[in-house]
């Protein structure tokens, strides 16, 4: 089949490879110009992504991650109260990115390309982008677009994502800015601090160019913080352009008010030895925490997955699996020759939305658990 897929992210490109293994042709339109970079920070790589790259690309945890070995909880003074083993593969989104672009075959990506509506008719879909692009037809389309999916909207009126009632203030800052000894208890550990509505964490992530090399890695950091007035989370959402951005601000584009907050609430919450993380951190960025479920997760030849699909909350460190189970699961479907490929969709669609069920509740109860996020009724 001719399989278009809207949105060229972590889900996306992991439902091209698994779509082009099973024999497909497979095209990725991403509205961004040129290909992602350098935008997501950290992640959490789970075992089921860990098993789909080791299996697509030979790439392995100790290709990917950064050794981490204790989870540490930091008071204010900086005195670990509470400290456990940690195995947890902390790579970073660039790294999951290019080990995913990397395994596709030249050319099926398209940048550009903004979908913009969407006509389908019983053989077909016909997919349209917003300017300077001619329409194109394909057998099946999978909306990969995110959180903010305008596929989603368009297939269910209704289903935008709602706010969690916390944001995320993000950063990633090199390992070589900091003085060794002023940094030490960090390198390899993940690091935790908690106060009344606020948590703090930072882990050591890959190097942009994928090295791990001792001093040429990035300090991850991530600190949610409570913001249930919507209006102070909309200043912050306000870029340095002045434009209302919708759920995130990108590196290098929070506004100056925001950048001066973000400086002055970190010298007074949080601990010294991570502080400096923040303050160094050359080009801080910013989530808003927000909650997604699709009604279903089909509408005839059109199926979504990752975010656009259902958006977990990212205490659970799982997204980037879900993503890549997605796609395993869907190639699954699509692979037996099915009489009829509305039927193939609808199944999955059905089995998956049962399976991330249990994932879409674990979040908010860890959200709760640090006192993040709008009380549940
Ligand atoms: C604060 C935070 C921390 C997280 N930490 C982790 C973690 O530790 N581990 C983990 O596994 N996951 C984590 N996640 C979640 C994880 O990043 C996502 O679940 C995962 O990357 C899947 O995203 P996606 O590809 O579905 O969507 P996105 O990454 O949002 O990508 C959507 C893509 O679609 C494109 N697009 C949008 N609209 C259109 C359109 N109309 N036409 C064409 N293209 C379009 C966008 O440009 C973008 O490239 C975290 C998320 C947040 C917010």
């Amino acid at each position: 089949m001719k399989i278009a897929i809207a949105g060229g992210s972590i889900a996306g490109l992991a439902c091209a490879l698994t779509l082009t293994c099973t024999g497909h042709d497979v095209h990725v339109y991403e509205r961004s110009a040129t290909p992602l970079r350098g935008r997501g920070g950290g992640v959490v790589v789970l075992r089921q992504m860990l098993r789909f790259l080791e299996q697509h690309g030979q790439r392995t945890r100790s290709m990917l991650a950064v050794p981490t070995h204790r989870r540490r909880w930091i008071d204010m003074d900086g005195h670990v109260i509470r400290d456990d083993p940690e195995l947890l593969p902390f790579s970073s989104w660039d790294a999951v990115y290019r080990s995913l672009c990397s395994m596709l075959p030249p050319g099926a990506i398209h940048y550009g390309h903004h979908v913009a509506s969407v006509a389908e008719d019983a053989d077909g879909v016909d997919i349209r982008f917003d300017v300077g692009s001619s329409a194109v037809r394909a057998d099946v389309l999978i909306a990969a677009d995110g959180t903010g999916s305008r596929l989603r909207s368009l297939l269910f009126p209704g289903s935008a994502s709602s706010y969690a009632g916390y944001i995320a203030w993000r950063g990633v800052v090199d390992e070589n800015a900091f003085k060794r000894d002023h940094v030490a208890d960090l390198i390899e550990n993940m690091t935790l601090h908690r106060s009344d509505a606020e948590l703090f964490m930072t882990f050591l992530i890959p190097a942009l160019d994928g090295s791990l090399e001792s001093g040429t890695r990035r300090f991850n950091w991530l600190w949610y913080r409570n913001e249930p007035d919507e209006s102070s989370t909309d200043s912050f959402l306000t870029g340095r352009d002045g434009r209302r951005h919708h759920v995130s601000v990108a590196p290098g584009e929070l506004s100056e008010p925001s950048l001066a907050y973000l400086h002055r609430a970190a010298l007074e919450r949080l601990p010294r030895i991570v502080s400096q993380l923040v303050t160094a951190t050359p080009a801080p960025f910013l989530q808003s925490i927000s909650d997604a479920l699709s009604p279903s997760f089909a509408k005839g030849r059109i199926a979504l997955v990752g975010d656009a699909a259902c958006t977990l909350r990212p205490h659970t460190g799982s997204g980037t699996s879900k993503a890549a189970d997605d796609a395993v699961s869907l190639a699954q479907a699509l692979a037996t020759p099915a009489p009829d490929v509305v039927t193939a969709l609808d199944d999955w669609a059905a089995r998956r939305r049962s399976a991330v069920e249990p994932l879409l509740l674990k979040g908010p109860r860890l959200a709760q658990s640090f006192g993040l996020g709008y009380p549940s009724h």
